[in-house]
C-alpha cells in the first residue's frame, strides 16, 4: 500500500489522482482485499480535531480521499498540494460501474427506507450484472442481523450511508466481518436514487456545489459554518509554519 499522505489540520489525506485511486481499487477488488475508504470534507476534518477516537479511525483507513474543494484549497495554501477533489459520490458511481463490469456482489446500507429501496431498484435496473446481495435502511436499533447478513453473503463492496461519524465508526467496528471494499458515502444514496438532485454542472464547475446545497436545504447552514472556521484554521497553520 502507498503511504504518501498530506496532513491537513490533523487528517492525513492520500496524495492520489482519481486515475491512480481507481487503479488501486481495481487491484483491490481483483484480490479481494479488505479496504476502508473515507472521504473527509472540512466539516469532518474539524470533527476529527475535536475527537481523538474519530481522528484515529479516519487516519487508520486505507484510503483518505479529499471530498470538497475546501480540502484542495487548504492543501495548496499549506504548500502541500493535493492533485484533485475526489467525491464520495463519484467514488460510489465508479464502484457501481466496476461492480457491474466485474460481476461483483454488493451490499447497500443506510439512508431512509424509501431512498435505499429506490437505490436498490436503480441498481437492479441499470446495473443488471451486479449481484445485489442485500440492502437495509440506516434507521435500525440493533445492527446484529445486518452484520450477520453481511458476514454470510460476503459482498465485494459495501456502501455505508449513515452520515459521519456514524458510518466510519460502523465500518471500523465491523470491517473484519467481510473482505470487501467498505466505503462511507454520506448522503450519496439520496442523489443516486434520484431523490435529491446534485447541483447543476455550472455550480460544480465554479466550485459552488455547497452554495447550491445551502439554497436547497437552508437547515444545513449551521453545518456550513464549519467551512469559514476551517479556512481560519488553515490560515493560522500557514502562519505558524512560515
Ligand atoms: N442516515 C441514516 N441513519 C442515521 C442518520 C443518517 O441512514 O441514523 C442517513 C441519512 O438518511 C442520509 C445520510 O445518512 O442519507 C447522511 O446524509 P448527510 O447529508 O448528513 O451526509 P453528508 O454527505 O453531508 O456527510
Amino acid at each position: 500500500m502507498h503511504k504518501n499522505r498530506v496532513n491537513i489540520l490533523g487528517t492525513e489525506f492520500d496524495n492520489l489522482t482519481t486515475k491512480q485511486f481507481h487503479k488501486y481499487l481495481d487491484d483491490d477488488l481483483d484480490v479481494n482485499a479488505n479496504r476502508f475508504i473515507v472521504t473527509p470534507n472540512p466539516e469532518i476534518v474539524l470533527s476529527a480535531r475535536k475527537d481523538t477516537n474519530f481522528s484515529e479511525i479516519v487516519n487508520n483507513a486505507d484510503y483518505v480521499i479529499p471530498d470538497g474543494i475546501g480540502i484542495i484549497k487548504g492543501a495548496k495554501s499549506l504548500g502541500t498540494p493535493l492533485p484533485e477533489r475526489i467525491t464520495g459520490f463519484d467514488t460510489l458511481q465508479y464502484l457501481v460501474e466496476t461492480a457491474n463490469r466485474k460481476l461483483l456482489k454488493v451490499y447497500l446500507l443506510g439512508s431512509k427506507p424509501e431512498v435505499i429501496q429506490a437505490s436498490a431498484d436503480k441498481i437492479k435496473k441499470d446495473y443488471p450484472q451486479i449481484d445485489l446481495v442485500g440492502y437495509h435502511d440506516g434507521y435500525f436499533k440493533d445492527e446484529t442481523d445486518i452484520v450477520n447478513e453481511i458476514a454470510e453473503k460476503k459482498p465485494n463492496i459495501i456502501f455505508v450511508a449513515l452520515g459521519s461519524p456514524k458510518q466510519e465508526i460502523f465500518i471500523n467496528k465491523y470491517r473484519n466481518k467481510a473482505d470487501a471494499i467498505w466505503i462511507g458515502v454520506g448522503g450519496s444514496f439520496d442523489v443516486f436514487s434520484g431523490t435529491k438532485q446534485r447541483a447543476p454542472k455550472i455550480f460544480q464547475k465554479l466550485n459552488l456545489e455547497w452554495f447550491y446545497r445551502l439554497i436547497k436545504e437552508p437547515t444545513r447552514f449551521g453545518r456550513m459554518l464549519a467551512i469559514p472556521k476551517y479556512m481560519r484554521l488553515i490560515k493560522k497553520e500557514k502562519k505558524n509554519n512560515s
